[in-house]
């Protein structure tokens, strides 16, 4: 029968917890497949998907390899685990002149042959066969795996397909994700989904100085990453308030610097009221002046309550680029309409600033009525 074997990786690594996240990882894939014709089953450290229409695999594959916490897979034949079905399995290769490798993985000790000795008798059958080919134990161009089960049954299969890995949807959490229109926040938001964390995501828009448009992209970003980070609620907020008033009151210098504090405090306050358990930015430490050291510093410091995770802050831009064109954000990323940060920008924005300054041009600012007029503007679209 033509199956699909699923690995898992890290759940190995969770003791007691490791039923709860096994739980969830099944639950995840089981709602990734939902309306799709198939049988799951369990069997000792694999997943084995089965039943389903030949012409769906595909498909099936492209689905599961979105559920993060599957480490990979593989397309297999799975026989009764006795010596004569798998010799009859060896004799079916067809391999031509490419070199190969058999390799057997025997969870089920009792099985009566052991590993190396198995191997060694496929390779032959194969050889047999296939009298062009050739054993090459480094570098085949064709393995013939068989991964011999506890419950009676054998997988044979050549390919193993690399999946997400990381840790099942949920297991973390969930954040809330600064989504603007850039290349990095849907990437950060992609990786801390990968760790478990489910997310909300909010943007700020500056309409009417930004287009209708810049807030159809983001939305667009947020249907892009929800096929791995599931269902997003999406808050979207008016920006205009705030930057008109920080332009008018305010040190040019230290526009962007003001506007981060008060996005911070918004999501904060975003937090509290939907129970979501951290930020997340897509921020790269030097990536512009509003990302070194010194001003995460004092961006971090008006949030009061919960951590702000940066998955991004490490990463070079051709990393992330790279990420972003491998989920698929990087085209939506790079459509030129106006983010609410490019509103107002200074010419020099300060690269070094400090506390101390900022809570001085925050004096010059009601920063309480700012941030609850903000709030107030909120919109809320729910991405499936
Ligand atoms: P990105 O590519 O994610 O836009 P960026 O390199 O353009 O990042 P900035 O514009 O400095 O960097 O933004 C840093 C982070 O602040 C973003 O990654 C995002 O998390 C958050 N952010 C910036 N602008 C917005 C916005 N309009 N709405 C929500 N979050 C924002
Ligand atoms: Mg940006």
């Amino acid at each position: 029968m033509r199956v699909l074997l699923l690995r898992f990786g890290e759940l190995y690594l969770k003791g007691n917890n490791r039923n709860i996240f096994e739980s969830m990882l099944i639950g995840n894939i089981k709602k990734k497949l939902i309306g799709e014709d198939f049988k799951f089953s369990k069997t000792f450290g694999r997943y084995v998907i089965s039943n389903y229409k030949e012409e769906d695999e595909e498909n099936l594959i492209l689905l599961l390899k979105q559920v993060f916490g599957l480490y990979s897979l593989s397309r297999a034949i799975e026989v009764d685990a006795k010596p004569e079905t798998i010799y009859a399995e060896a004799e079916k290769v067809d391999i031509g002149n490419k070199t190969f490798k058999a390799i057997v993985k025997r969870a089920d000790k009792n099985f009566p042959i052991q590993s190396m000795e198995l191997a060694k008798k496929l390779g032959e059958v194969i050889l047999e066969n296939n009298p062009n080919s050739s054993v090459d134990l480094y570098n085949p161009q064709f393995e013939f795996n068989v991964d011999i089960r506890m419950h009676g049954k054998a997988y044979i299969f050549s390919e193993t397909i690399k999946c997400q890995g990381g840790l099942p949807l949920g297991s973390a959490g969930k954040g809330l994700l600064l989504l603007s229109g850039g290349i990095d926040s849907p990437v950060a938001g992609y990786l801390i989904g990968k760790r478990g964390m489910e997310l909300e995501a909010l943007h700020f828009h500056s309409y009417p100085y930004t287009s209708e448009l810049a807030k159809e992209k983001v939305i667009a970003l947020a249907k892009e990453i929800s096929p791995y980070v599931g269902k997003i609620k999406l808050h979207v907020v008016s920006f205009t308030k705030v930057q008109e008033a920080i332009h008018m009151n305010c040190l040019p210098e230290y526009m962007i610097t003001l506007m981060r504090r008060i996005m911070m405090r918004v999501a904060e306050s975003i937090c509290e009221k939907n129970s979501l358990g951290a930020i997340i930015t897509g921020e790269s430490l030097g990536q512009v002046a509003s990302q070194t050291m010194q001003s995460m510093t004092v961006t971090g410091e008006v949030v009061k309550r919960k951590p702000v995770f940066r998955p991004c802050i490490a990463m070079d831009k051709e990393d992330i680029m790279q990420i972003a064109n491998a989920i698929g954000t990087y085209k939506t990323s790079i459509l030129p309409y106006e983010d609410c940060c490019t509103v107002f920008l200074p010419k020099n924005p300060v690269i070094k600033p400090t506390i101390e300054k900022c809570e001085k041009e925050e004096k010059r600012l009601n920063i309480d009525m700012l941030v609850e007029e903000c709030l107030q503007t909120e919109e809320i679209i729910v991405i499936d």
